[in-house]
């Protein structure tokens, strides 16, 4: 079942995040990927797969992402932010995560949470049904 999935990384975590991509392209190539303007750039070179690219974060990338969740159209999140350095748009950083809180949306924030949701047969698998918050 394919799925929405959002990547985004701050500078310093790039490198990261495109080791992790690599590592599980066999699943994400099955999925719809979608990330904000400079990590969807180096992502869609070093894997070969397309990637919907919005805005660079600091420009309103991060508020794009936020848009999907509220209108229920993304399934999981990667968000690589960086906790040592400060970013100028940290209160979009703050408003993405805290949506992801609103409507329950799956979201690894380093490698270790990101190996565990991207292997989890709940994702692959596709069983998992999310609980979407009435309000
Ligand atoms: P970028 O944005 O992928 O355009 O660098 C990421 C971010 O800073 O939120």
């Amino acid at each position: 079942m394919q799925k929405t999935v959002a990547l985004v990384a701050h500078d310093h975590k790039k490198p990261e995040l495109i080791r992790w991509a690599l590592e599980h392209k066999a699943e994400l190539e099955k999925h719809a990927l979608v990330a904000t303007g400079t990590t969807g750039g180096l992502l869609q070179e070093a894997l070969n797969l397309p990637v919907k690219r919005f805005k660079s974060g600091p420009l309103g990338g991060d508020q794009q992402i936020g848009a999907l969740i509220a209108e229920g159209k993304l399934d999981s999140l990667i968000f690589f932010w960086d906790p040592l350095n400060p970013a100028p748009h940290d209160p979009d950083v703050k408003a993405l995560l805290r949506l992801c809180s609103v409507w329950n949306l799956p979201v690894a924030c380093n490698t270790s949470t990101a190996d565990m949701l991207i292997t989890s047969p709940l994702f692959i698998e596709g069983l998992y049904e999310r609980a979407m918050p009435e309000f």
